[in-house]
Parts: C-alpha cells; structure tokens; sequence
C-alpha cells in the first residue's frame, strides 16, 4: 500500500510479531513489533477510550502518522481497529497470512501489579486473569485498566496467546530487610503492606543492556539503575537480581518525581488532616498529582519546562531542581548499600536519558564514590562511548536507554515459544 507499508514487510526473519499493550484508565499504548529486532512496524496510541471521542493515532512509519475517531470508543473497538491496520501496513494477521510475511504470535501486556505471587512473566489463562483482578487493590487505578486490554483481545482474537508481564516482578528477589516497613506485623500477613517496588520491566532491560555495553557478565555486575521518567526510581541490581528499589506499595515512595511527591514524613498525614481538614482522598490526590517538580517549582512537571525556568532564573525552579537531585544522589548512594561495591551507575528513562544536567549534578555529588563526569562524553549522552559518561575507573556511570516494550514483546515470543531468542 504505502511506502510506509512496504518498508515494513520483512521485520523480523523468524516471522513472528507481537503486539505489546499499555492498556491505562483512559489511554491505551501500543506497538507491534519484532521481537528479534526490535523494530516497530505499528506504534501509536488511543486516548479517551471508553468516550465516544476516542482518538487513535498509528504511526507506520516516521513520516506516516494517521488520527483516526472512532465512534465506539471501548477497548475492544480501538484493539480491533489496532488489528484493522497489520494488513493495511502489509502484514498478515494469523496462520492465514502469505508464506514469508510476517504474523502475529502473541500479545504482551505491561501490568502494573502482580503482587507477591509473580515472579516473572506468564502465559495468561482464566487463573490468571483472576490472580490480576485479586491484586486490583494494590494497583485500583492500573491492573483494572490493564485486564480491560487483555479481555479485549481474547474478545477480538481468542485465538492469539497473551503474556502479561509484570512491573513489580523483577523486585520479588528482594530479600525481607529490603521490602519490609517497620509497622505491625498484621499489616504485612492480612493486608500486604510491604515495598513491592515497579518499573521492573525497564530494569531487567537495561541491566542486561549495560552488561552487554560493559562487556562484562550481568552475573558478576553490581549496578545502580536510575529510572527517571514522569515516575521515578533507584533500583541496586547484584549479579543480575533485584536486591533494593526505592518505590513500595505503591509507586508514590521515594524520589521527587513529575507530580508524585516521593518520600514524605508519614506523619505528614495526621498533621493536615488535622490542620487542614484534609481527607485522605485529598491528601493522596495532594501527593500524587499536584507534588514532586510540579509543587515545588510551580511550573511544571516537566523536566525540560524546570530546568528552562531555571536557566532563566526563577528561583521555584531552581530549588525544584537542586531537591530532586539531592535526593537523588542520596537514594544512589543509599543503594548501593544492598551491593557492597559499585561497577556501575546507569541512567535511563526521559530524564536520565537526555538530560545532561541532571546527570551531571549528580555526579558532581557522589564523587567518594569514585564517580565523576566526563562532560564532553555526558553532554553527547554518551553516544559515542558504548554509554559510558565518566572517565575509566572501577566505577562508571552510563547511559543506557530503556525498551519496554522490546522486553515485553521478547517475554511474550518466548513465553508463546515461537521463534523469539530467550531475553
Ligand atoms: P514516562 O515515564 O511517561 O514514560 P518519559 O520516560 O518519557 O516518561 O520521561 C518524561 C520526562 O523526561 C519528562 O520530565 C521530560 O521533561 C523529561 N525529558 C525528556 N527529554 C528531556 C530533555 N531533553 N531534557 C530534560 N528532560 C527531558
């Protein structure tokens, strides 16, 4: 059809394509993509789902972009019409499509919580589909969200494996002095209140990314991984494990993130309620969307915006900036109590990612460490030197860019076992 859709014929030699899913409250991420290559043949987004105004925006190409409307806006009928465009980019849909082009194999699911039960991906059945809606109260605004996706693609293509993989997953090897709070025990056995800790996904890619980039075993790698999106976290990973995270029941603890406040004193809760009158649905809402950047810069939440209103003086700003990589440094440092010895700081996410700044700033902070910046390799986001943005030393400090939805489409060809390499 078009050259968006021939350039997308051969993806992936083994064949197989896997449709990756981030199903939200009201939007709906996807990517169709190879899992051998990594490259996307589809990718886009439907926002307002479940309104009549849903809007669905494919990407087959760079330069091929299409917003469509759909009348019905349900999960199914934006899954459906998700599944509407393989052909038209050239693609056939099941066992049915031409010899030698490439068809679906799975669908992957990112979902949020998977409490203390999974411990890696899963081929999904009516188990567990039933174990996702158990922890649906660990995740209210997330796992019910992220069934929705599941359910209609069973409804739409009953036939096509789904995997669900897991946030929380990777941090299930946390031993207990890690992921316990100091509250009493019932708290933990009857209601499980303990840190689970998130973004796992991203850290299984990136640990195994940097390894690679390291030339080094991820076996023997003791790394601290900064995940700085609109979330953000601090994971220490040791010989490939999870042993230390900085988010925990929910993903509101620990750094300053876009809205999110990160760690405060729990006794910030009985002071305002009492002060203010708040309730705790206005303390949470508080914390989770008008805090971090946001509250304190009064700008936005957004990084680039922050760090603009900074460069140009405004002192909200400025401060914002200066606690979120304090407190980033410090949860650094703090992780790397879990390792005993540091090969490797790596950034990842939005933030870690592009901003030279904030890498900068932090590494000028965790010089007893044995880190430091090797500005012309940071500003160039280490590009030129296998991600690396501190001199040579027995510790450095990298850039590592993250694939989710790679690692979900991997989990999911090799899960369904047909023709993907093992992660
Ligand atoms: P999400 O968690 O939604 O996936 P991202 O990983 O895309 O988010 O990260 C979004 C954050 O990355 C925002 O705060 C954005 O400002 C920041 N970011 C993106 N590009 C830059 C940049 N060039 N400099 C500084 N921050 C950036």
């Amino acid at each position: 059809m078009t050259a968006a859709g021939e350039s997308a014929h051969s993806p992936d030699d083994s064949g197989g394509l896997v449709l990756v899913l981030n199903s939200g409250s009201s939007s709906v991420k996807f990517a169709v993509l190879a899992p051998a290559s990594g490259e996307r043949v589809l990718a886009g987004m439907a926002e307002k789902v479940g309104r009549p105004e849903t809007e669905l925006r494919i990407r087959r190409h760079p330069d091929d972009v299409v917003t469509e409307r759909l009348r019905e806006g349900s999960f199914q009928a934006v899954i459906s019409r998700i599944l509407d465009h393989l052909p038209e980019a050239g693609l056939g849909t099941g066992e049915d499509g031409a010899p030698g082009q490439a068809h679906l194999v799975g669908a992957g699911h990112r979902v949020v919580h998977g409490g203390e039960r999974f411990t890696a991906s899963v081929v999904v059945d009516d188990e567990v589909i039933a174990a996702i809606r158990a922890f649906s109260h660990l995740a209210p605004l997330h796992n019910p969200a992220n069934l929705a996706g599941i359910e209609a693609v069973r409804a739409t293509r009953p036939d096509l494996p789904q995997v669900a993989v897991f946030d929380t997953a990777f941090h299930q090897t946390m031993p207990p002095r890690a992921f316990r709070y100091a509250v009493p025990e019932e708290w933990y056995t009857r209601y499980g209140v303990r840190r689970y800790g998130f973004h796992g996904t991203s850290y299984r890619f990136v640990s195994e990314r940097a390894a690679a980039l390291l030339g080094r075993p991820l076996a023997e790698l003791r790394l601290v991984i900064a995940h700085l999106g609109n979330g953000c976290s601090v994971a220490a990973v040791r010989d490939g494990v999870s042993v230390d995270t900085t988010m925990g029941l929910t993903p509101l603890e620990g750094l300053v993130m876009g809205t999110r406040s990160g760690d405060v004193d729990p006794g910030v809760f009985g002071f305002l309620a009492d002060r203010a009158g708040l309730t705790i649905d206005e303390l949470n809402d508080a914390l989770y969307t008008a805090s971090g950047l946001q509250g304190l810069s009064g700008v936005s939440n957004d990084m680039r915006t922050v760090q603009a209103a900074a460069a140009e003086g405004d002192e909200r700003a400025r401060l914002a900036l200066e606690v979120f990589v304090h407190r980033l440094a410090k949860a650094i440092a703090a992780m790397v109590v879990g390792l005993g010895r540091l090969d490797a700081l790596v950034f990842t996410a939005g933030i870690g990612e592009n901003s030279a700044f904030v890498r900068g700033q932090v590494l000028a902070r965790l010089g007893f460490l044995g880190l430091a910046e090797d500005a012309e390799a940071n500003a160039r986001h280490g590009r030129d030197t296998r991600g690396r943005i501190s001199p040579d030393g027995p510790a450095v400090a990298m850039v590592v860019p993250t694939d989710e939805e790679l690692m979900i489409a991997r989990d999911t060809a090799r899960l369904t076992a047909l023709g993907a390499p093992a992660s």
